[in-house]
């Protein structure tokens, strides 16, 4: 006997495909970090791509422009 009462509506994050609540902070997005993949994706053109890019190495990428890398900066 379960009866739930639907409040509050229920979407998909975009990202993640994970539930999230109209009311939440990140709508519609689960989180901040698949808002910025998200984000990132439309920036790099990479949601022309049907397949779903989540490698860690990409949440790293995005996570923040002052991340160092290997100091590959060919600007004389
Ligand atoms: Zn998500």
């Amino acid at each position: 006997m379960t009866a739930k009462k639907k409040s509050a509506k229920l979407l998909k994050c975009p990202t993640c495909r994970m539930p999230v609540h109209t009311e939440d902070e990140d709508f519609p997005f689960c989180s901040d970090r698949c808002r910025k993949i998200d984000l990132g994706k439309w920036a790099s053109g990479v949601y022309k791509i049907s397949s779903p890019v989540l490698d860690p190495e990409v949440l790293e990428d995005l996570g923040g422009p002052g991340t160092t890398r290997g100091g590959s900066s060919d600007e004389s």
